[in-house]
């Protein structure tokens, strides 16, 4: 399916981010210290949604900079991606005070971003990491531990989509035999993004959100 040029799906997706930058939608916008609105490639083949920025994604401003973050990071090496080639975000952009689960409210004001980010991004293969993420994109309530490795078709914003739940980076990093099963999920990556490539450049290297969003500095868009 032939979709939006590239630039013009970016320039959509800065929009969005200044849009969500200052988004009151739910009571999280009051404790945050920024909006974490994700990061990566905005033209990417493979997203990762996680749960909800934790104390150093909130500092940053970036998704998955913390411990978690580095295991994903290792993961993604190991299978001969880069943090450049993939998008990252979260369900909830806002973090959660103390850590804790999102309450259904938040996710509900906060998935008008997520959808609009898939839209515009276009990715083929998204994988969600642990339960929020997979509950909400598969809109079943199967949990993670009864779904993770299993890619499921489904259509988001018009558009196919393979969902590919996994365990959370986080919850690896609790139990070692979780990792196990992380990093086995994981190494069936590339076959699956070969399978739902729709030519040889399967993951395109232009486009990294954080370019755009320097550019758009520059530009003085984000002001
Ligand atoms: N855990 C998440 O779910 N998201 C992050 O960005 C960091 C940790």
């Amino acid at each position: 399916m032939m979709g939006r040029p590239a630039a013009e799906r970016r320039q959509d997706l800065v929009s969005l981010f200044r849009e969500a930058r200052g988004c009151t939608r739910c009571p999280l916008h009051e404790t945050r210290t920024q909006v974490v609105f994700g990061a990566g490639n905005a033209d990417a083949a493979l997203m990762f949604v996680g749960e909800a920025p934790g104390s150093n994604e909130d500092a940053q401003g970036l998704p998955f900079v913390g411990r978690a973050g580095k295991l994903l990071e290792e993961l993604l090496l190991d299978n001969g991606l880069r943090r450049s080639d993939v998008f990252i975000t979260n369900v909830l952009k806002s973090r959660p005070p103390a850590n804790r689960d999102p309450h259904p409210s938040e996710i509900d004001a906060c998935r008008p971003y997520l959808q609009r980010q898939v839209e515009l991004i276009e990715p083929r293969v998204i994988c969600t990491l642990g339960n929020f993420a997979t509950k909400l994109l598969t809109g079943s309530p199967r949990g993670i531990t009864r779904v993770h490795g299993q890619p499921q078709r489904h259509e988001i914003g018009s558009r196919p989509v393979l969902l590919y739940p996994l365990f959370h980076p986080a919850a690896a990093l609790r139990t070692p035999s979780v990792k196990e099963q992380l990093a086995e999920d994981f190494g069936r990556l590339p076959a699956l993004l070969g399978e739902s490539a729709p030519g040889p450049e399967s993951i395109p290297k232009d486009g990294a959100l954080a370019e755009v969003r320097a550019e758009a500095e520059q530009l003085g868009l984000l002001d």
